[in-house]
């Protein structure tokens, strides 16, 4: 895939696909206590409007994964400031307050969702004290991808897959995909560990398993197509201002990010 990259980009010499950020969402809301309390996961929706007025005014175009990979085998163009923006978990507020934005402004994105659609609310955040919320029914989700969304998935169950028995992982990874291919009625391509826990072996199960994209979260190579089974995102936090938000955006950021990650595993630099 890297080489496939590198001439794809020289082939089209459009765009550059090694630059592309992939931003990482949770939960809009319009809840702003919510948004003070868990600023990890939880955009203001006002925050969220001005943030892609500025991605479009920049002339940021969403893409997504499947975009990407129609590109590297040399069948899509890609536009000159391509983006990929990403909710993880299906919280039915990014239906009711992300959706009707990103429409606006013609934009689209990857949900990854529990491919247990039993699943109703984040009980897997109850241990961090977030709020038990609502997650999208399947007919929000089913809209979204007639809109040109792409669906991927964020295991069965949203499970520490490298906590688990491998036998559990596998199926949480496998299964997660099967399910939502059946009700989708099309291919799952992208996969997003939970709680971005990753590890060698679970890279391999998911290839294996026919994903094509593993989304990581604070890990992975700063560059895009490095390594597709470990792909960096970058969290989008609520209350960052127009300027934290750009540099979030701008080229460097991954490397700067990166670099503070390497230095800190290596004991460089003490952790908060
Ligand atoms: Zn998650």
């Amino acid at each position: 895939m890297q080489n496939n990259s590198k001439n794809g980009h020289k082939h089209h010499g459009l765009g550059s696909p090694n630059k592309i950020k992939v931003l990482m969402y949770h939960l809009i809301t319009n809840d702003k206590k919510l948004c003070e309390k868990h600023r990890n996961i939880a955009v203001h929706v006002d925050e969220f409007r001005s943030q892609m007025e500025f991605l479009d005014r920049c002339g940021f175009v969403t893409i997504t994964f499947e975009d990407y990979l129609l590109f590297l085998e040399g069948e899509l163009n890609l536009p000159k400031k391509p983006i990929i923006l990403s909710f993880d978990d299906g919280f039915a507020d990014v239906h009711k307050y992300a959706f009707p934005i990103l429409r606006e402004f013609g934009m689209r994105a990857v949900l990854f969702i529990m491919g247990d659609r039993k699943i109703k609310t984040n009980s897997w955040d109850i241990p961090s004290g977030v709020l038990q919320l609502p997650l999208l029914a399947d007919y929000q989700i089913i809209e979204m991808h007639d809109a040109g969304f792409e669906i991927g998935s964020h295991a069965l169950t949203h499970s520490m897959l490298t906590h688990i028995p491998r036998e559990k992982s596998w199926e949480e990874i496998s299964r997660s995909r099967m399910l939502l291919e059946i009700f989708l009625n099309a291919q799952v391509k992208s996969f997003a560990y939970p709680f971005g826990s990753v590890d060698a072996t679970l890279k391999i199960l998911v290839k294996e398993a026919g994903y094509k994209i593993g989304c990581g979260t604070y890990s992975g190579p700063p560059v895009l197509g490095k390594d597709p089974y470990e792909i960096r995102r970058i969290l989008i936090q609520g209350q960052l201002n127009t300027l934290q938000f750009a540099l979030r955006v701008s080229s460097p950021y991954h490397f700067l990010e990166w670099t503070w990650w390497q230095l800190k595993k290596n004991g460089l630099i003490k952790s908060k």
